[in-house]
């Protein structure tokens, strides 16, 4: 973790990306924001200080896990806390540890999960990019519920002999009001002595988000330590202590200190990734989150505004400040007017020097949302006026 703290100047700083040039590798402004594709985060300053501190000496990773769940957990205010490679091995573990318990023979079964409870419920309308985390430690999903809505009956019908779970996605910042709600869900898993698992990679502000899961009675919650701007490769997992106890046998750990290989080995990471997971946590916990969405709603109208005025552009501040990516700018093109459409423009962005990243929303590829997570200092103005400049040319040579 040498090299030198974020001095980015406006712009681009005189030696930006060097690094990977000189591999041949392309550097790019990331206008996306904190994707797992692009590099997921860039650590602050206290997270790579921790982490240099941390090169000083060896250390029982078993203990460090320990010290450093506890003091995660007194930070966000839930009972237990374990720091994964990845709120995706997060998933995982949690899995694993519903289905085996703290019994080692089945600890070293898995994925084979004959013989055990193996089943985790999902809503069909929650089917999602990351479920498939879910099914690495051999867990089986089985989903619940129409894609056009959910009911606490339609709930009680699933569960069958071999459930273990209910998974929930939680996503505030945008709740389905035809989903079942995870208070619902809680409630019925309770009944029936299920398991509740929570993916809340994003919800990480307001700062109650973070134990709101746990509190409201979910075992485990899964949150990505890549938006609290420490190393993308850490995540935590939240939870009451008999869950993060059984979860830490099925850690990478386990395999050496224990002598049971769980389904963790894989899935391994740095004693500097621990300390650098701590200090962010402590960070984003401790820092003034009024002064942070104020600098991030600021580069967000920067950005904007070049685009406003623009014949056949409509952008917009995006107005929230709930999650893992405050703010940003909303675009989309009426490409009759503007003389290109919303993936033209983001392959025209790609195309330039240096490249901008960017990417089309779900709706059939009108939306494009910009981010400030991603961008250096000053970079949210190379991005507002090189897409004012193509969209200048595109409609006036139409
Ligand atoms: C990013 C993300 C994940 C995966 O987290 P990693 O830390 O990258 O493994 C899972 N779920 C959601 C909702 C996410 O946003």
């Amino acid at each position: 973790m040498a090299g030198k703290a974020q001095t980015v100047a406006k712009g681009k700083s005189p030696d930006w990306g060097d690094i990977y040039k000189e591999l041949g590798a392309k550097p790019i402004i990331n206008a996306i924001g904190s994707v797992t594709l692009l590099g997921g985060s860039t650590p602050v300053p206290e997270v790579k200080e921790a982490m240099e501190r941390a090169d000083s000496a060896y250390v029982p990773l078993w203990e460090l896990e320990e010290k450093a769940g506890d003091f995660i957990a007194r930070l966000v205010g839930v009972p237990a806390a374990y720091v994964t490679s990845g709120a995706g091995s997060a998933l995982t573990l949690a899995t694993a540890a519903f289905m085996a318990g703290e019994d080692d023979k089945k600890i070293e079964q898995l994925p084979d999960t004959t013989g055990m409870k193996n089943e985790i419920l999902i809503q069909k309308r929650q089917r999602y990019w990351y479920d498939r985390c879910l099914q690495l430690a051999g867990a089986k999903l089985v989903e619940f519920g129409s894609a056009e809505k959910t009911t606490e009956a339609d709930l009680e019908k699933a569960i069958g002999p071999k459930t273990v779970a209910v998974h929930y996605f939680m996503v505030s910042q945008n709740p389905d009001a035809n989903a079942l709600s995870l208070k619902n869900t809680i409630k019925i898993a309770k009944k029936y002595k299920l398991k509740v698992l929570v993916d809340s990679a994003g919800q990480i502000y307001p700062l109650n988000l973070l134990s709101e899961p746990v509190n409201m009675g979910a075992d485990i919650a899964c949150y990505a330590a890549k938006y609290m701007y420490a190393p993308q490769s850490t995540g935590f997992a939240f939870g009451t202590k008999e869950s993060i106890n059984a979860l830490a046998k099925q850690s990478f750990i386990g395999y050496e200190t224990r002598r049971v290989r769980g389904v963790g080995r894989p899935q391994k990471i740095d004693r500097q990734e621990i300390m650098g997971a701590v200090a962010a946590v402590q960070r984003w916990v401790t820092m003034d989150h009024e002064e942070r969405l104020g600098s991030i709603e600021s580069r967000s109208l920067a950005m904007l505004k070049p685009l406003k005025g623009l014949a056949g552009v409509n952008a917009s501040l995006i107005n929230n400040v709930v999650g893992q990516q405050p703010y940003g700018v909303q675009v989309t093109l009426d490409p009759k007017t503007a003389g290109l459409t919303s993936q033209q423009l983001v392959d025209a962005l790609k195309a330039g020097d240096p490249p901008i990243w960017t990417r089309t929303g779900t709706d059939a590829g009108q939306t494009i949302n910009l981010h400030i997570f991603g961008l250096n200092e000053g970079e949210e103005l190379i991005v507002g006026n090189r897409i004012a400049q193509i969209v200048k040319k595109a409609s006036a040579q139409k």
